[in-house]
């Protein structure tokens, strides 16, 4: 039942969370070690906003607050750096405002089909990590499939 004309700003949508990786593998063959990414500290959360059509969802746009500044910005990032994807509903005025001005939305704004691209995003985000350097990993290692594997 709805009143009054209009209809009322996005004060929520739903997008897809993630959290960028502790330590990624780096350099040549990926034999080093690099805590987070250039633009983000290890373990912060990222939204993800859009993907780049054409190269199989290996590069995303993202929402993060930046390793230096702390506020958000838009980012671009490697799939392979990010896990844990999960729908999440946004509220972040700060958030909703860079989601409205990267233009990218519209696609998806519900839960189940926000949902079932996280899960998808984190099928290809493990088959990356583990595809993405021909190279044995270093000894001994922190990347994300590493620490994940020591802790269970
Ligand atoms: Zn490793």
């Amino acid at each position: 039942m709805t009143a009054g004309a209009g209809a009322a700003p996005a004060e929520q949508t739903w997008l897809i969370a993630a959290n960028v990786v502790r330590w990624r593998r780096y350099g040549e063959g990926g034999q080093e070690l690099r805590p987070g990414t250039k633009s983000c500290r290890g373990g912060s959360k990222v939204y993800v906003i859009g993907t780049y059509p054409g190269v199989a969802h290996e590069q995303l746009t993202t929402i993060g607050r930046g390793r230096h500044t702390g506020t958000y910005i838009t980012i671009d990032m490697s799939l392979r750096n990010l896990h844990t994807f999960r729908a999440v509903p946004v509220h972040s005025p700060a958030v909703l405002r860079l989601y409205e001005e990267a233009g990218l939305g519209g696609c998806r704004t519900n839960r189940q089909d926000t949902e079932e691209f996280a899960a998808f995003l984190g099928r290809l985000s493990v088959e990356y990590r583990t595809t993405w350097w021909a190279a044995p990993h270093p000894v001994p290692c922190r990347c994300h499939e590493c620490l994940t594997l020591s802790s269970v």
